[in-house]
């Protein structure tokens, strides 16, 4: 297995920014994951699954342990209406197999940059779907360490949310479940989401997408722009001019400058709103506020 040493994670991660992970491990199957975790265990060193690092900040100190990759987790695999897909596959290419099946259901996926185990675990969705709709089951790796596949009900699937981390599953792979659809049609809407993405996010720039949930009955990015927030700047981190639910590296950002950046957002519309904004991005690592 391929096992790369102070791998620095501002290629992995869509911030582009933050340090290095001590060792960055790429397992090809279960079995070899299972090997990557035990040495984990008996070595005591710490260990983090990511796919693209689409929803992450590692901190500029980086990561002292293994930060284990997804990547080769790649199976795809028609059948019917329904597709096996390995967890690191990017939803741009499963919901690409599925237009090319003509099958419907996972047009709002793809212009989500995240992979699909990431997705399982955030319930990722956008304009007016989500995983929770498509998913039939999740086959896991255990904190038992044992390969178990669920109903995907039994992920706790809701907004930017699952159980999956608490459990403390790995996910290997999972089943979606696709209605026919018109190859056409299908392909309209892809086109439609993709130029309403491009129109009103600013994807010139590394960011995390939208980087705080959704508080009840608020938009975060309304309450942001309301408190004059749009260009607002910490080092090379900005709250973006195009869409302020956006944090953006607007070149150079250290991963400090985002969380800093945040934090003073965060309070900002806290004092200004008195609503509490969370970050909808994980972080990983240590952070500290200036
Ligand atoms: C430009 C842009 C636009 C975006 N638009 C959207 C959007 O419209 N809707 C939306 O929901 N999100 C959006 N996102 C956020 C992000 O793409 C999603 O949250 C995506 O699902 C994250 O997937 P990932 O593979 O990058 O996960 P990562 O960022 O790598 O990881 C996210 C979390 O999942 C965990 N994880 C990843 N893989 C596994 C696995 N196999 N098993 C267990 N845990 C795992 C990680 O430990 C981490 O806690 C956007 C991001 C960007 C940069």
């Amino acid at each position: 297995m391929e096992v790369r040493i102070n791998e620095p994670m501002i290629k992995h991660t869509s911030f582009r920014a933050g340090g290095a992970a001590e060792w960055f491990a790429i397992p090809e199957q279960a079995e070899e994951l299972k090997a990557v975790l035990a040495a984990c265990k008996k070595a005591d060193t710490p260990w983090y699954v990511i796919g693209n690092g689409s929803n992450l900040l590692v901190s500029d100190k980086g990561f002292p342990g293994v930060i284990i990759s997804t990547a080769k987790f790649d199976r795809l695999e028609v059948n019917g209406t329904e597709i096996t897909v390995g967890a690191g596959v990017m939803l741009s290419k499963l919901a690409n197999t599925a237009y090319k099946a003509g099958l419907t259901g996972l047009e709002f996926a793809a212009g989500i940059p995240g992979t699909v185990g990431g997705a399982c675990v955030m319930n990722a969705g956008a304009y007016g779907s989500e995983m929770k709709n498509v998913l039939k089951n999740v086959t896991v790796l255990t904190a038992e360490g044992n390969v178990e596949t669920l109903p995907a009900e039994e992920l706790k699937l809701g907004y930017r949310t699952s159980v999956i981390p608490k459990k403390g599953y790995l996910v290997l792979e999972a089943v979606v479940s696709l209605t026919e659809g018109n190859m056409e049609e299908i392909k309209a809407v892809m086109d439609d989401l993709a130029f309403r993405r491009k129109d009103k996010q600013p994807l010139e720039f590394p960011s995390a997408g939208s980087t705080f949930k959704r508080p009840e009955g608020y938009f975060a990015g309304k309450l942001i722009e309301d408190c004059g927030l749009k260009g607002f700047s910490v080092g090379g981190a900005q709250v973006s001019e195009k869409h302020a639910g956006f944090v953006i590296n607007k070149g150079g950002a250290t991963a400090n400058d985002i969380y800093c950046l945040c934090k003073e957002v965060e309070k900002k519309v806290q004092a200004e709103f008195g609503v509490s904004l969370e970050m909808e991005v994980k972080l990983l690592g240590d952070f500290e506020e200036e």
